[in-house]
């Protein structure tokens, strides 16, 4: 094996690791944690490199970019596919974690198989109108500003059910659960707080909303925090720095 590609796969050990720590402190299963990769850091080699790895959920924090990547690994696996007829592809989910504007929905919508950010229902409606026109229904997590920050998007703690309700009904759109996260701080007790505190909103629109048995995912946890998060709760982690520790990063082209 390549040297980058052993070293890469040290780290990915290594983080799958350190979850199954997190877990055990939180008497749960490693498997309720899904590790997603954000792969904005690095080229589009390393992207491929995580795949033949095993990784299968990618994400990326720019529209641009997560189409771009998403055509590309498309691509290759199909080309895969056809040179290596013996072995299935198994094909990448992508998951799209930065803001979005509802401008880009359009785009990113073909590629993306779970939007973490919609905050709010004019965006929940462009999704559910674009999703419509493609024939899809798209899977979305609702992001609540649990830091209370106001630099930060993502709904507030106070009106999130009440958007959850308006979402929920929409035909071409699932609301899977909810997403957060906590500000970049030493302080463990501040992040544990917002953890704990989009937990219990969790717990709140599942009693309160008719949201449906897919409405089960909590995605927060970064590369700094996600040992926090699965011990609040974390169905789903979105690490880049971890993952790609002592490895080149690049802003490219592809
Ligand atoms: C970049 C990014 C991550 C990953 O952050 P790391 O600290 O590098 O693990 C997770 N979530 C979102 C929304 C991001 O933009």
């Amino acid at each position: 094996m390549p040297e980058l590609k052993r070293k890469l796969a040290e780290n990915v050990k290594r983080v799958q690791g350190r979850i199954a720590e997190a877990c055990a402190r939180a008497n749960r299963e490693p498997r309720e944690v899904t590790l997603v990769a954000v792969t904005k850091y690095v080229g589009p080699d390393m992207i491929k490199q995580l795949v033949e790895l095993g990784q299968r959920q990618i994400g990326e924090s720019r529209v641009q970019e997560l189409t771009r990547r998403a055509a590309m690994l498309a691509e290759y696996q199909q080309r895969q596919a056809r040179d290596e007829s013996a072995e299935r592809v198994r094909p990448v989910r992508w998951h799209m974690v930065g803001h979005l504007q509802r401008n880009k929905v359009k785009m990113v919508l073909p590629w993306a198989h779970l939007i973490h950010s919609v905050d709010s229902l004019r965006l929940a409606e462009e999704i559910d109108s674009q999703a419509g026109k493609l024939g899809v229904a798209t899977e979305v997590l609702l992001q609540v500003n649990t830091s209370q920050e106001p630099s930060k998007f993502g709904v507030a703690v106070a009106a999130a059910t009440h958007l959850a309700e308006m979402i929920a009904p929409l035909p071409n759109l699932s609301l899977c659960g909810l997403m957060t996260m906590a500000p970049l701080t030493e302080d463990a007790g501040v992040i544990r707080d917002c953890f704990t505190r989009c937990r219990e909103l969790f717990d709140e629109i599942y009693h309160e909303v008719r949201v449906g048995e897919q409405f089960r995912h909590l995605s927060m946890g970064m590369s700094h925090d996600f040992e926090i998060a699965i011990e609040c709760g974390a169905t789903m982690v979105r690490i880049g720095t971890a993952l790609f520790e002592g490895l080149p990063t690049a802003v490219d082209g592809g």
